[in-house]
């Protein structure tokens, strides 16, 4: 199973890349895919196409065309779910404060990472962000990740 992430502009200006990063492959996620990029509106748009209708989604948009992001493509057991509540609440106040939202920012609308709510989310926003498809990467340590 694999999941998309992307770190949005506002964690790239941060410098919150590395820590981000740190976040799923030392818990044990494998990386299938890693590209630094900026993103046009009209792949933003894609993206984020189920808000469309949402009174937020032209200054999402901006926001997210505003400045390099990173997507991410990672690889692992109940890895949508789990980079979900890695990633935490999407309103980083009401967030845990052990997830990334909680831990390094504030207002919803500069929430620093996006994650794939569902399985077949993940697999739409993975063709769009991964057309040429994943990287074949596996685990060398698979047995001591997996029981
Ligand atoms: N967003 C916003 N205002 C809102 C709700 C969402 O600016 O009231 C932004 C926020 O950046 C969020 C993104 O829109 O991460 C996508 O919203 P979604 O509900 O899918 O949250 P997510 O899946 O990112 O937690
Ligand atoms: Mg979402």
């Amino acid at each position: 199973m694999a999941t998309e992430v992307m770190i949005k502009p506002d964690g790239v200006q941060r410098g919150l890349v590395a820590p981000i990063l740190e976040r799923f492959l030392s818990k044990g996620y494998t990386l299938r895919g890693l590209k630094f990029l900026n993103v046009s509106k009209e792949h933003a748009e894609r993206h984020y196409a189920d808000l469309s209708s949402k009174p937020f989604f032209g200054g999402l948009i901006e926001y997210i065309t505003s400045g390099p992001v990173v997507a991410i493509a990672l690889e692992g057991k109940c890895v949508v779910e789990q980079a979900r509540k890695i990633i935490g609440a999407t309103n980083p106040l009401a967030a845990d404060p052990g997830s990334i939202r909680g831990q390094f920012c504030i207002d919803i609308g500069r929430n620093i990472i996006h994650g794939s709510d569902t399985v077949e989310n993940a697999q739409k926003e993975l063709a769009l962000w991964f057309p040429e498809g994943l990287v074949d990467n596996t685990p060398v340590l698979y047995s001591q990740i997996y029981e």
